[in-house]
């Protein structure tokens, strides 16, 4: 029996975006004017309420297991890139470069075990898990041809969704919205529910994010990718390849991801923002593009 006391979130409700006067949307936040002169980036707003109700490390353990068993199963249909493969070493090299930068955003960050794979898959995808266990499907570059600046617009897309724990909240709104205990006993196998277990991390692997999480995702992924040395602009002709690719069938990043008419309007209002940032920062010395197309 679990005596665990949960708090209901104050303000579930809350939305996370303004809309201001010039009706452009920006992330808001109480105390945020303050906070927005005093730092040089992105607005912000605060963390959702609803991840205090599951333990990080228990959502991280579990995206690990998940992130391990997908890798696995990959493996064994070889289709997991190897080590020497360009593409996979481009996508760690940005990585690295996009990373030191995590820990403004998510203290936790600077004890992950990050991880970077390529799988070949011609799926239009890619993924951060919590805890920073990052998956680039490879369709996602040879279809969309995407820049190395391209590339670190998705990676830092990725890995906000995970610094700011928006799986975590995600499982924790479900919690709530059950309003028991039960289930989230059952997640972390508080009672003996190995296979229930199993399936958090493979959850975990298939979120549908909001549109608010989305827009934190894009504009502290900007942030992330400016500061890392990436032109901010590459975050419009990427928005822009992905809605090419999308006539016809959505790619899976955008299910998973789901657009709006504002999007491109939010990202280009705020790359006033990260433009300094990005003037000053280290350019990578090494440049890899695409995988020939087809
Ligand atoms: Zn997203």
């Amino acid at each position: 029996m679990n005596t665990r006391r949960f708090d209901p979130p104050a303000d579930p409700a809350r939305r996370r975006l303004l809309k201001t006067a010039g009706g452009a949307t920006l992330l808001a936040l109480p105390g945020a004017a303050a906070l927005a002169q005093q730092r040089e980036g992105v607005p912000v707003g605060p963390r959702s309420t609803f991840e205090s109700l599951v333990p990080a490390a228990e959502i991280e353990a579990e995206a690990a297991r998940g992130y391990h068993e997908m890798l696995a199963q990959a493996r064994a249909q070889h289709r997991l890139a190897q080590p020497e493969n360009v593409q996979l070493r481009r996508l760690v090299m940005i990585s690295q470069r996009l990373r030191p930068f995590a820990a403004m955003w998510n203290e936790r960050a600077i004890g992950w075990q990050w991880e970077v794979n390529l799988i070949n898959s011609p799926q239009i995808n890619a993924f951060c898990m919590p805890g920073g266990k990052i998956a680039f499907y490879w369709g996602i570059l040879a279809k969309l041809q995407l820049s190395d600046d391209e590339v670190a617009m998705v990676m830092g897309h990725e890995m906000t969704h995970a610094l700011r724990e928006h799986g975590r909240a995600q499982i924790g709104k479900q919690v709530a919205t059950q309003g028991t205990i039960a289930l989230l006993a059952g997640l972390f196998g508080w009672s003996n529910a190995s296979r229930q277990v199993a399936g958090v991390g493979g959850r975990l692997l298939s979120l549908k994010y909001s549109r608010d999480d989305e827009t934190e995702a894009d504009l502290i992924g900007l942030e992330l990718a400016a500061r890392a040395g990436y032109m901010p602009q590459a975050a419009i002709s990427l928005w822009r390849k992905m809605e090419a690719a999308s006539r016809g069938a959505p790619p899976a990043f955008l299910s998973d991801h789901p657009s709006n008419p504002d999007r491109l309007r939010t990202i280009a209002a705020n790359i006033p923002r990260v433009q300094g940032l990005y003037a000053r920062a280290p350019k990578p010395d090494v440049r890899f593009g695409p995988p020939l197309a087809g």
